[in-house]
């Protein structure tokens, strides 16, 4: 803890943000003062009433800066996140000599690694070929290595990896997942899809992680979270590592996270409804425990599908090769894990990419209704990529959230995203405002490390349709685009409101905490562009300045 800060958290003394441009998320949309005493708002508004009413408090003044609610990132996976960091970045490789390239480096640079981790790779980079373990055997075939996707649904690993895995040719598909083959000879090809990842793969790597390398991690996640302006996040799958390590953070911390975090428990699709219901009690369990304004179990998770890059997400009709997918979970499994979780009060999250898998998804919520009957509940759907136009009302009409990242838009990443589905499909991809246009509310968030975690080009990629990778490429059906009053909101107040925080956090209001962020662009007056090259001066977090950019702006 820095000495600013110490002195931030023991005094009670008022602190006055004087004279800024404050985007609110609430009405009025503007502000010029906000009054924070201990961890709350106590008075946004005009800067002439916040002088009278704060002679003895402290100053800051903002110079007309631009201030906006901590953002919320409403979809991440924040572990995952800070372990990525530390993984041979993958995704500039433009062919599998740039891939081999990078790996080949890394191994050189870390000789005593006991394996290598990458992260990001991208399938058009290999050309059409299928990725195979003997392309990575060719640079490293001692050690296993392990190469996440870009949409971390697939795992491409080496010989060596395949090995340590236990995996043979008689090694049976795990339910809802796959373990690639040689259509000739039978043997594993090194590509794992689905629950190949999430069952085999990624139990084996969690068991030779420390929980010191966890705590290491989460912390470098929470640091590059306040750097980037974010206050608050929704981790999209938790298990017991992970709640184990926020819950050693929240003792480290006295009780308080560097930023606030609610999460999903992820419910493991196996063939008995019994065990699957178990898992949801499980969860239940937890949310009794974690309920505070730092750490809180809001739910489970469910992941219906895949992803449309894989051609694992369930579509309607076929992909342009003529291939489907069946879905992780089918209506009769899906229904009573739904309808069990609704009946404990927690908020059910389904990650449901394909149009036929959000069709699945809002049916087993219309069964649990039925049976369970009027109770409060927010439910909500995660990706909806290529829902159809129907079922965005049945969506709106059953108050489910729509949880989308504007970033799985981006121009970059859609060449291999457009041609798997091949038709006019392509044309209603990542529709954003048709949630809002039918009722529902819309809660951004990044899906990192699926996506690059840092709020402000994510903005812009949801205020432009645009690249933030490369501005220059044509906009992805601009006609989507949101505007930038929405997009902030969606960002900070929906994302508030998707995990049950909308009372605490989420817009700058008296009453509220005071989690809010101070950048030194104003993307309202200069522009959308100004997203990509706007600096966040200031993080604070209940009050507390957590992030701070030396010198100035702030
Ligand atoms: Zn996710």
């Amino acid at each position: 803890m820095n000495p600013m800060d110490r002195k931030n958290t023991m005094t009670a003394k008022a602190t006055h943000y004087r004279g800024g441009r404050i985007f609110t998320a609430a009405e009025p949309a503007w502000a010029e003062s906000m009054i924070v005493e201990d961890s709350q708002l106590t008075y946004v508004g005009d800067t002439v009433t916040a002088d009278a009413l704060t002679r003895d408090a402290d100053i800051v003044e903002l110079d007309g800066a631009f201030v906006l609610p901590g953002f919320i990132d409403a979809h991440t996976h924040l572990l995952m996140m800070g372990q990525s960091l530390q993984k041979v970045d993958l995704q500039s490789a433009v062919d599998l000599a740039g891939i081999q390239d990078r790996i080949g480096r890394f191994a050189a640079d870390n000789p005593t690694a006991p394996r290598i981790l990458g992260r990001s790779w991208l399938f058009p980079a290999l050309g059409g070929r299928p990725p195979t373990r003997q392309m990575i055997d060719a640079v490293e075939a001692d050690r296993p290595v392990y190469l996440d996707s870009n949409d971390v649904h697939s795992v491409w690993v080496n010989s060596a990896a395949l090995h340590e895995l236990g995996i043979d040719d008689h090694t049976p598909d795990p339910l809802g997942g796959r373990i690639e083959r040689d259509p000739a000879t039978g043997h594993a090809t090194g590509m794992l899809y689905e629950t190949a990842v999430t069952q085999i793969v990624w139990p084996a790597l969690a068991k030779v992680v420390t929980d010191h390398e966890r705590d290491v991690a989460l912390a470098a996640a929470f640091e590059r979270y306040l750097a980037d302006g974010v206050t608050g996040a929704v981790d999209m799958a938790l298990g017991a590592d992970e709640v184990a390590a926020l819950e050693r953070a929240l003792a480290a911390g006295g009780g308080t996270l560097p930023l606030r975090v609610a999460g999903h428990w992820l419910i493991t699709r196996t063939d008995s409804t019994e065990e699957n219901v178990r898992q949801v009690r499980e969860a239940a369990t937890y949310a009794q425990r974690l309920q505070g304004p730092w750490l809180r179990m809001a739910g489970i998770k469910i992941i219906i599908d895949g992803v449309i890059d894989s051609c694992t997400a369930t579509m309607k009709e076929p992909y342009s090769d003529g291939t489907n997918a069946e879905p992780i979970w089918d209506l009769e499994s899906l229904a009573p894990v739904v309808t069990a979780a609704d009946a404990a009060g927690l908020q059910v999250a389904m990650h449901a990419i394909g149009d036929e898998a959000s069709e699945i998804g809002l049916t087993a919520l219309e069964k649990a209704i039925a049976a369970n009957g009027i109770r409060p509940r927010r439910h909500r759907m995660e990706h909806l990529e290529t829902i159809t136009k129907d079922n965005v009302q049945r969506l709106a009409q059953l108050g489910v959230v729509a949880s989308m990242q504007p970033v799985h838009a981006d121009p970059a990443i859609q060449e291999n995203w457009r041609a798997v589905l091949g038709d006019h499909r392509v044309e209603r991809a990542y529709p954003w405002p048709e949630m809002t246009s039918a009722g529902a509310v819309l809660a951004l968030g990044s899906d990192a490390p699926t996506a690059p975690h840092p709020p402000l080009p994510n903005m812009y990629v949801a205020t432009t349709r645009k690249s933030a990778i490369d501005p220059t490429l044509p906009p992805n059906l601009p006609e989507y685009a949101l505007p930038m009053a929405d997009a902030l909101a969606h960002a900070t107040r929906d994302a508030a409101y998707s995990c049950c925080w909308d009372d605490l956090t989420g817009q700058l209001v008296a009453g509220k905490a005071a989690d809010f962020v101070v950048l030194d662009g104003n993307p309202f007056t200069d522009g959308a562009g100004s997203l990509l090259t706007s600096r966040v001066g200031l993080t604070v977090v209940a009050g507390r300045i957590r992030h701070r950019t030396t010198p100035r702006p702030l």
